[in-house]
């Protein structure tokens, strides 16, 4: 029997906006899904980003068959060859049809295994901007854009938070300098809201523990959505439980509390169960209705249409060289606690364990405690990315490399960022409760005691001082290294290096 057209359907591609799926006529077309075990073992992934994944496609294609869409649907298929195989045999379509792939070169690949049949790319839906609206900004070529003036671009084009004058509601663009609040002393997390596993998800956990037993984290304490009607029940309970309380603690961090007021809405919105748009939407209304604060609900569009967008752009412009980038020279091996947690360091040994908990940690955390490690400590980059990618549920291509190789490890020589977000424990003990309990001192840097933040930021300044030297916007830090004795600089350097010989414990 011959179809017209597949419509080949990834996993991360679950939306009836799929643009693939809007550009078919269901009559004559017929929908490819594939759970693909090669691809789910291309590198380590966490077993809760496989579950989120393969059971959002399983419920995706019932959604599909109950719209009267023809499914074809390849449980636990060796790889995508395979069952592209057996499809063209069973169907002999004329063309394929597919949304644009998020990851640079996924497209090439797939091209290449549906035997030389005609196939088409529709554009992706889920981001607002256009390359245009992206290289517009720059003068030449070589120019830096940065993410604000992105940013204001956005907000005109998409109308958010603008008066009847289109000038920024409230006066400002951005209220990024009210959103850096320390935790406080009796801060409680507010909960977010459960989806327990329900049959297809409880079946797909049995699978992925049976294929992939060796990758990190375990499959318990499922906490997550998988349909686009439960990823909106998660929306609905972030903006009406935190948002408010988004903007002021954003850059907060407390021991044991991964999510904090972060909406943990990356997973969904990455896979297309929720659209950019519409959440903005939403958080504007909040506003206009008095139930957020124009500070927390500009703060959670600002990430969404400014990084969110950002970020994209710069993959697709920068790519495929930018991956590799390492300007910092940074070659040091991952230490072996980045996979198990087991470290005394708190801050870490915290960030770490919640991360294989839940796949998940928020974006300070992120960048702030694990990243700002991996930056001073000189991890290599492509390891420390292959970490990320590794261990979290809403990790793709597009997003870790720009947020891995350019915000976190300044390897892109500052394109993303004009300053290394490279931080002592000044910065961590402001920000969170972590430095109380733990065994290491934060208040020096030379002693056998001495937090590792301390000595790695010393050393990683004295290590990139010429380079450094010449950033403005590092001025004050390296007059106030300049400052310091020769012994000084010797103690930091060699204790450096023993926490290097040691493996950073
Ligand atoms: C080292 C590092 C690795 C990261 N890896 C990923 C990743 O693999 N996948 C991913 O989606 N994000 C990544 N981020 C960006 C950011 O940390 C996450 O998007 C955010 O923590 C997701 O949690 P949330 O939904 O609770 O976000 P919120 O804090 O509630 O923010 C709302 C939304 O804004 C968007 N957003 C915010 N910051 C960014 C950003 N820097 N880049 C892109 N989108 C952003 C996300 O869609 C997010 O859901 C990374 C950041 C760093 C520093
Ligand atoms: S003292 Fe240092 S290692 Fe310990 S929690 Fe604070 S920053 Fe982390």
């Amino acid at each position: 029997m011959s179809n017209t057209t597949t419509v080949w359907i990834t996993g991360d591609q679950c939306s009836l906006n799929n643009t693939a799926l809007m550009a078919a006529d269901k009559k004559t077309s017929c929908i490819l899904m594939v759970e693909s075990i090669s691809r789910g073992n291309q590198i380590r992934y966490h077993k809760k980003k496989l579950v989120l994944i393969y059971s959002a496609m399983r419920h995706f294609a019932s959604l599909l068959r109950s719209e009267g869409w023809k499914v074809d649907y390849y449980e636990e298929s060796p790889s995508f060859e395979d069952a592209v195989q057996r499809h063209i045999n069973l169907h002999s379509p004329e063309r394929f049809l597919w949304m644009q792939q998020s990851e640079f070169g996924a497209d090439r690949r797939l091209a290449s295994i549906i035997d030389g049949i005609p196939h088409e790319l529709t554009p992706h839906c889920n981001f607002l901007s256009s390359s245009e609206d992206f290289e517009e900004l720059h003068s030449t070529p070589d120019s830096r854009v940065t993410m604000d003036r992105f940013y204001r671009q956005m907000r005109l084009k998409t109308k958010l938070l603008l008066n009847v004058n289109k000038q920024p509601e409230g006066g400002a663009w951005s209220y990024d300098k009210e959103n850096r609040e320390p935790p406080g002393k009796n801060m409680q997390a507010r909960p977010v809201r459960k989806f327990p596993p329900d049959e297809i998800t409880q079946s797909v956990i049995k699978m992925v523990e049976h294929n992939f037993p060796d990758h990190p984290g375990d499959t318990n304490n499922w906490i997550y959505a998988v349909t686009r009607e439960d990823a909106l029940l998660s929306a609905e309970d972030f903006f009406e439980n935190r948002l408010d309380e988004f903007g002021p603690h954003q850059d907060a961090m407390v021991y044991g509390e991964p999510f904090l007021n972060h909406s943990v809405l990356s997973p969904y919105i990455n896979i297309c169960l929720l659209h950019p748009l519409e959440l903005c939407q939403e958080a504007e209304r909040r506003y206009r209705r008095g139930q957020a604060r124009l500070s927390s609900v500009e703060g959670f569009i600002r990430q969404v249409i400014g990084w969110r967008e950002f970020i994209w752009r710069v993959y697709w412009r920068m790519m495929p060289e930018y991956a590799r980038r390492n300007e910092l020279e940074a070659r040091e091996n991952l230490p072996e606690f980045f996979w198990t947690g087991d470290t005394s360091m708190r801050c870490l040994n915290d960030a770490i364990n919640t991360t294989i908990k839940y796949a998940y940690s928020h974006h300070i955390i992120r960048l702030m405690i694990l990243g700002n490690f991996a930056l001073i400590a000189g991890l290599d980059t492509l390891q420390t990315n292959n970490w990320f990618a590794s261990m979290y549920i809403d990790g793709y291509d597009w997003v870790m490399v720009p947020n891995v190789i350019g915000m976190t490890l300044h390897a892109d020589g500052g394109y993303v960022g004009t300053k290394p977000y490279a931080a002592s424990a000044n910065y961590i003990k402001k920000m969170s409760n972590y430095c109380k309990q733990c065994a290491f001192n934060s208040q020096t840097s030379t002693e056998n005691d001495s937090c590792p933040f301390n000595t790695l930021y010393w050393d990683f300044l004295i290590r990139n001082e010429d380079r450094f030297a010449r950033n403005a916007r590092m001025f004050m830090t390296m007059r106030n290294l300049a400052s310091k004795s020769d012994q000084w600089r010797n103690d930091i350097t060699e204790r450096a290096s023993q926490l290097r010989k040691s493996g950073f414990q």
